[in-house]
């Protein structure tokens, strides 16, 4: 008798606790700057930051930023698609989430792994009904087309699109979810039971509304006993940004009728490349992005979940457009790429603040999420990012600050007789701090330093002056120390291999 009412007691409890603990959604937008957001150019944020905004119509995500933590300083570590999602996931960084590139069918080298316990896995784990909506990007394309068993789920040689089947769905219950595909206003999907979908509609708009009709639980999407984790990926601004069959009409006539001086703003930029005009294609998916999160944000109101439920916006990595001269939006050091928006919202428990002190890396945002929202005992063991809720939440303990961002960048290794990639080479490794940006590039034939790339930040915000090593050997020291420490809490094969240990101390940090 006395084991039975304890038993009824401790589910009693445990029902309770599970009643309070807040909502999580997470929404990241594909390819989007920290720099394409409206309010950097308002008060009081303008006095944070050393660029000028671009002069995008953000007016959701500006109210949004008042409300929330807003970071100056949230860096993606490798500003890549899949790697970015792998590190997300899994709180690790490249090196051990499993995904070392892009994930394309030619390449087994790069894939989720199965048997690391992702953000997913911990809250479905605890107790939460667990949603992904939108583009994946984190597993290697297999011949598993649900619609036609043994076929890849297109014909483009090699598959970059991909199903993700139940067993590697790592928690979430609710799935409507693709690889990737570029096809903005007739994107496709696969739900929960592996369904296709094809639809004639731009794909945020569409997301939004499989969110909202989550939210509301409007077809019994999930079980609202439960809180709730959803992650809500859209495609856009990512390219192809063209023509008006890539963004909304509305927004594209928001910036229409300005030239390309207007809108290219920063100072490092190239408005004589052909890719130029694509900036009025950009800015309207930003804009159109806006307005498909302003309707999240306005569903949650009227369910009054407002105040129990944390809502993050990130993006996976940035955009280049015409900075630099350089044609890749991404994987490369330079701000545009790295810099991505932070604001976490979560009225009463976190502070409206803008923080710029803190350079959050990719690995960091699992175990803090997972912090937030009190299952800190949860964080699985193998995680390698910090848990910064404490900041977040106005405690004194938190992890300590790093002094900054590891920058990780791969390219294809060996490849097996049939041509697939079954090993990376690690090309290149630097640091982003408070006041510097630094790059090491080697050479793939010989393993050497080929190039560099170092940046004053503070007094050439807009990396116009490539810094020579030699000319400032205790900067290049300083930061060369704090990578070490870096590639070593990474566990990269730079730190484990002692690559270019001329310059880099790895004996001086143990
Ligand atoms: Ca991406």
């Amino acid at each position: 008798m006395k084991t039975a009412l304890t038993g009824i007691l401790s589910v009693s409890a445990s029902i309770v606790v599970m009643a309070e603990k807040p909502n999580v959604i997470y929404v990241f937008p594909d390819q989007m700057r920290n720099h394409a957001m409206g309010f950097w150019n308002e008060e009081p944020f303008k006095d944070s930051v050393n660029f000028t905004a671009d002069p995008v119509i953000t007016p959701n995500l500006n109210e949004f930023a008042r409300q929330s933590r807003v970071l100056t300083s949230c860096q993606s570590n490798f500003p890549l698609s899949s790697p970015h999602r792998g590190m997300l996931l899994t709180g690790m960084f490249s090196q051990n989430s499993g995904i070392s590139t892009n994930c394309v069918a030619n390449r087994p080298v790069s894939d989720l792994r199965d048997d690391a316990e992702c953000i997913s896995d911990v809250f479905h784990k605890a107790g939460y009904d667990c949603a992904y909506i939108g583009k994946l990007h984190a597993n290697h394309p297999t011949p598993n087309d649900p619609q036609n068993p043994g076929h890849y789920v297109e014909s483009q040689v090699p598959a970059w699109d991909a199903y993700t089947p139940p067993e590697k769905r790592h928690g979430f219950n609710y799935w409507y979810s693709y690889g990737t595909y570029d096809v903005h206003k007739h994107p496709h999907y696969w739900d929960t039971e592996g369904d296709r979908h094809e639809i004639s509609q731009w794909s945020p708009t569409h997301e939004t509304d499989k969110a909202i009709d989550y939210l509301c639980n409007n077809n019994n999407e999930r079980d609202s006993s439960k809180p709730f984790f959803m992650m809500l990926s859209y495609n856009p601004p990512h390219s192809p940004y063209r023509s008006t069959e890539d963004c909304p009409e509305d927004t594209y006539d928001l910036y229409s009728g300005k030239s390309l001086g207007e809108l290219l703003v920063r100072e490092n930029v190239d408005t004589t490349m052909t890719k130029a005009p694509s900036v009025r294609y950009y800015f309207a998916s930003v804009s159109g992005i806006d307005r498909e999160f302003g309707r999240i944000l306005t569903t949650l109101d009227s369910l009054g979940l407002q105040d129990n439920t944390i809502v993050v916006f990130s993006s996976d990595h940035g955009e280049t457009m015409c900075s630099q001269g350089i044609e890749d939006p991404k994987n490369s050091p330079y701000s545009e790429s790295m810099n991505v928006p932070m604001l976490i919202r979560y009225p009463g428990k976190i502070k409206p603040y803008i923080d710029t002190e803190l350079i959050l890396s990719t690995p960091d945002i699992m175990p803090t999420l997972l912090g937030l929202v009190g299952l800190e005992e949860k964080i699985p063991h193998e995680v390698e990012g910090r848990d910064y809720s404490g900041r977040f939440l106005g405690r004194d303990e938190y992890a300590p600050l790093r002094k900054g961002a590891l920058y990780i960048k791969n390219s294809d290794g060996a490849k097996d007789s049939a041509g697939n990639v079954i090993s990376y080479f690690p090309l290149s490794r630097g640091i982003k701090t408070h006041r510097y940006t630094l790059a090491l590039n080697l050479d793939k034939k010989t393993g050497q330093l080929k190039n560099s790339l170092l940046f004053d930040d503070v007094n050439d915000p807009y990396q116009l002056v490539n810094l020579p090593l030699e000319d400032h050997p205790e900067v290049v020291a300083q930061l060369c120390k704090e990578m070490a420490i870096l590639l070593k809490e990474a566990d990269d094969p730079w730190y484990n291999e002692k690559i270019l240990s001329e310059l880099i101390p790895y004996d001086d940090i143990n």
